[in-house]
């Protein structure tokens, strides 16, 4: 039997060093100095996740513009700081030692929606429930298939996010994103690398500032009741209003995760203050006080059981950042 992948830990050092101190506070000091970016320091990440779990952020910028986010990517650059782009914090774990050096994040905030034609330009920060409804008011027919997934644009392009047989690369024309240096750049979809939950932008170290999004005329009683139906069924199947991150592991290949696990008797199962759901057997929740460390053990005994009786080694959907304590 093959050992069974963990999610790795990541121990943070002891003492933070000098210079890494002097490194942040230059940091801070380019940043308050950036117009439409508030700036907070050690902000606990758990209250941006939508598990409600994760250690602080050493600097946590939100910009208000896409101009003040490319200057903060540049001034992190300029010092050597790669920043962690946090959308609704809806597919994430932070664990619980949280970050070093720089968070941003543009959930509700950057989230412009401009609309002509059939051709929607849409800022990365804004909340896909929010595009859903602007879509269906203007008889624009496509994106049904994001209602009640509760991420921002960004967030569902780097995994491209979907739900009943479509994903956001389904409707995506292109894609504007700001490099490391902090300038942009229109990428075409076709460079994109849409597959299932996963894009090339994902690794490519870019913050997805806005997309092109194409759609199709349609009549807006009926998208609108599209949105309402698929609401309703999701919240049928799903603990929605229990903290979690959605679906823990992707589909593997001709099964779903959510039966494997089930079948391997891992309903309800615990580590610490975290259990996989008993609606729904691929949600892991948040009992009400669960570190990131709960959640990960879960994770690695859950994806055991399933091996141990089908030899089906799960992958993680969910994205896992920061330190350990
Ligand atoms: C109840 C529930 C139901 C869900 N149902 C579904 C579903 O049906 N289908 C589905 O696909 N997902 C689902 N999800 C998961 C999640 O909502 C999606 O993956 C969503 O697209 C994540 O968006 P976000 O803004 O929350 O991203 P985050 O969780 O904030 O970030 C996810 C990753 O993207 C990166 N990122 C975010 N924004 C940017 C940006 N602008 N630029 C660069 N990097 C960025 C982050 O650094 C991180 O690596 C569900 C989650 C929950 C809690």
């Amino acid at each position: 039997m093959p050992t069974i992948p963990t999610i790795a830990s990541n121990r943070s050092p002891l003492m933070t060093t000098q210079s890494e101190i002097d490194i942040t506070e230059s940091l801070a000091q380019s940043l308050v100095a950036i117009s439409g970016l508030t700036l907070k320091e050690n902000e606990p990440l758990s209250r941006h996740t939508s598990f409600g779990i994760g250690g602080p952020a050493d600097l946590f910028a939100i910009p208000s513009t896409v101009e003040a986010l490319c200057s903060a990517i540049a001034a992190a650059n300029d010092v050597g700081i790669r920043p962690l782009i946090l959308g609704n914090g809806t597919n994430l774990i932070v664990r619980d030692g949280g970050i070093r050096g720089l968070v941003i994040s543009i959930s509700g905030k950057m989230s412009k929606i401009e609309i002509d034609g059939t051709e929607a330009v849409i800022e990365a920060g804004a909340l896909l429930a929010t595009i859903c409804h602007r879509l269906a008011g203007e008889g624009l027919s496509g994106f049904e298939f994001a209602a009640g997934i509760p991420g921002t644009l960004g967030g569902a392009l780097i995994m491209n996010a979907g739900a009943n047989g479509g994903e956001i690369g389904d409707v995506t024309e292109w894609v504007e994103v700001a490099a490391p240096d902090g300038t942009l750049k229109r990428v075409r979809c076709e460079r994109l690398g849409f597959g299932y939950r996963c894009s090339a932008l994902r690794d490519a170290g870019v913050a997805v500032v806005r997309a092109g999004l194409r759609l199709k005329p349609g009549d807006a009683d009926e998208i609108h009741e599209a949105l309402c139906d698929r609401i309703s069924r999701r919240c049928a199947k799903q603990p929605v209003s229990s903290p979690s991150a959605g679906c823990i592991f992707k589909r593997p290949e001709g099964d779903y995760a959510g039966r494997l696990i089930e079948e391997a008797g891992a309903k309800g199962m615990c580590v610490g203050r975290a259990s996989v759901s008993s609606k729904h057997a691929n949600f892991m929740l948040n009992l009400g006080g669960a570190t990131a460390a709960d959640v990960i053990g879960l994770i690695d005994a859950t994806r055991e059981l399933v091996y141990d009786r089908f030899a089906v080694m799960l992958e993680a959907e969910v994205c896992v950042v920061g330190e350990d304590i």
